[in-house]
């Protein structure tokens, strides 16, 4: 079977033979990709420092899909179904998904396996372990653009509005106006934010920013993005702050610009390397109190896609938006990728059909 695996560190490549996904019984289903997205996760796990990697990996995580075959216990999938395939596949049978673990059930993300330790989705075919739990029905009239935006970077995005619990009223920094940005602004204006303001100068996400809900844009060549933010803020700092992008500096900024006493902060973005994270010993409290800080991940699952997918069916969200370059064929996955390595001005998510 034709995919695209990571070869070794900093080289993916095509090959022919890589072997068919195995139905796994009795929950299991294989799959047919219809449209997957490369992503920057994709890229670090290419050209990054992380973890070992299977020998041969089969790279990609956002992908919408046909079924072709589902195992003998499957009850709400049949073959032909089109499905969003969430990037994240909690398994749901472990006992600590019951104490609320959904994320990192069993061991450290255990939910993020697709593309990084087990065989992911830019494949002519691929397996999920659990057809019932993991998988959400396309509905009618949602596009696919819409349906792959949800699989990752809508539910991470809204992952983040969610954890920094946004209250009517609140003003909100994101950090970032990539895609994951562009869903925590519009997570954020849905949950009540009154003012968001965003951090970015990608021209591509500018205008989809201030259509999904940010009120101002900062940039960071205006001074630093803390004065920024405490100049706008009468010296006070943000209700919560959303960390998407930047670098290793996001993370202490975004403790020094988050209000003492209710506010949070939130870090969605990976940190490449051993440097560490830094919280800057006045403003964050004196290590006694007064900030929040979550290190998330996003959810997973069938029901969580199955609302995503009902936000676009209801006209509340719009993510097929944030695709700005479409490629058509499999062997484009290849292009698809080294476009989010090298991130043009022009661009935000590439969608590439099958
Ligand atoms: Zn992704």
């Amino acid at each position: 079977m034709r995919a695209y695996i990571l070869k070794e560190r900093g080289h993916a490549e095509w090959t022919e033979d890589a072997p068919e996904p195995l139905l796994s019984e009795p929950y299991g289903a294989i799959l047919s990709p219809v449209a997957v997205s490369p992503c920057t996760s994709d890229v670090n796990t290419v050209y990054g420092s992380g973890s070992e990697k299977p020998a041969n990996l089969i790279l990609g995580h956002e992908c919408v899909a046909r079924v072709t075959a589902v195992a003998s216990r499957v009850r709400d999938f049949r073959p032909g179904d089109l499905v969003a395939v969430p990037a994240i596949t909690p398994d749901w049978r472990a006992p600590s998904v019951q104490e609320g673990n959904d994320r990192h059930a069993g061991r450290p993300f255990s939910g993020n396996a697709l593309g990084r330790s087990i065989p992911g989705v830019f494949a002519e075919r691929f397996a999920i372990a659990d057809a019932d739990t993991t998988l959400a029905k396309v509905p009618e009239g949602v596009s696919l653009q819409d349906a792959l935006m949800c699989v990752d970077v809508a539910t991470t995005g809204f992952t983040g509005a969610e954890a920094a619990e946004i209250r009517v009223g609140d003003t909100v920094v994101v950090l970032g106006i990539g895609a994951i940005g562009l869903m925590a602004i519009q997570g954020a204006a849905l949950l009540g934010a009154a003012r968001i303001l965003g951090v970015g100068t990608r021209p591509a996400g500018i205008a989809l920013a201030k259509e999904f809900g940010a009120n101002e844009l900062l940039d960071y060549h205006n001074g630093t993005i803390v004065e920024q933010v405490l100049q706008r803020t009468d010296g006070i700092g943000a209700d919560a702050v959303i960390i998407c992008g930047g670098d290793d500096r996001s993370f202490s900024d975004a403790v020094d610009m988050v209000r003492y006493g209710i506010g949070r902060v939130v870090n969605l973005k990976h940190y490449p390397g051993d440097g560490g994270l830094a919280i800057p010993k006045f403003s964050g409290g004196r290590g006694m109190a007064g900030k929040t800080i979550k290190l998330e991940l996003c959810r997973g699952g069938r029901s969580r896609m199955e609302r995503l997918l009902r936000m676009v069916v209801y006209g509340r969200i719009c993510p097929g938006k944030m695709v700005t370059h479409e490629l058509q064929g499999l062997e484009r996955v290849a292009e698809g990728l080294e476009l989010m390595r090298n991130k043009p001005g022009n661009l935000i998510k590439v969608m590439v059909r099958v």
